[in-house]
C-alpha cells in the first residue's frame, strides 16, 4: 500500500468508527494515535476529503475551533441526518423512519428528498430540556 494511501486509511478508520461524532483535528489526532501519520498529515488528508464531500467542516460548539464530521460513511447513506444547533451534535435518523418521511413527503409534494446529501436542523431532547 502506498504511504499516503496508508494514511487515508488509517484516518477514514477512524472518521468511520466515530462517524456520529464532530471532531476536532487535536480529537482525531489522537484517535489516530500512529507514528505513521503527523498532525499536518491529518489536516492535509482532512482538507483533501472534504474536496471529495466525505468531510464536512462544522464548527465546534462552545469554542472558536472548527470541527470535522465524516458524511460519507456507508451506513449514513441511508438514512437522514439531524443537526442540534445547539450543542451541534449530529443524530442519525433510523432508515424507517427516514422511509417513511421521505415517502411522505413525496406524496404529499411529488418531491424525491435526497436522503445522503440533506440535513434537517433543530434541537436535540437534550438541548430542549434546558
Ligand atoms: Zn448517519
Ligand atoms: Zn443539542
Amino acid at each position: 500500500m502506498r504511504y499516503a494511501t496508508k494514511q487515508r486509511k488509517l484516518l477514514l478508520d477512524v472518521l468511520e468508527a466515530h462517524h456520529d461524532e464532530t471532531l476536532s483535528v487535536a480529537e482525531i489526532c489522537s484517535l489516530v494515535a500512529s507514528e505513521e501519520i503527523s498532525p499536518s498529515a491529518i489536516y492535509r488528508n482532512l482538507s483533501e476529503l472534504e474536496k471529495q464531500g466525505l468531510v464536512k467542516r462544522v464548527p465546534l460548539p462552545l469554542s472558536q475551533k472548527t470541527g470535522f464530521r465524516y458524511v460519507g460513511s456507508n451506513q449514513c447513506r441511508e438514512h437522514l441526518h439531524l443537526e442540534c444547533t445547539m450543542c451541534g451534535r449530529t443524530f442519525h435518523l433510523p432508515t424507517p423512519a427516514t422511509s417513511q418521511l421521505i415517502e411522505n413527503v413525496r406524496q404529499n409534494s411529488g418531491f424525491k428528498i435526497d436522503s445522503a446529501n440533506t440535513v434537517l436542523t433543530g434541537v436535540c431532547p437534550d438541548c430542549e430540556k434546558h
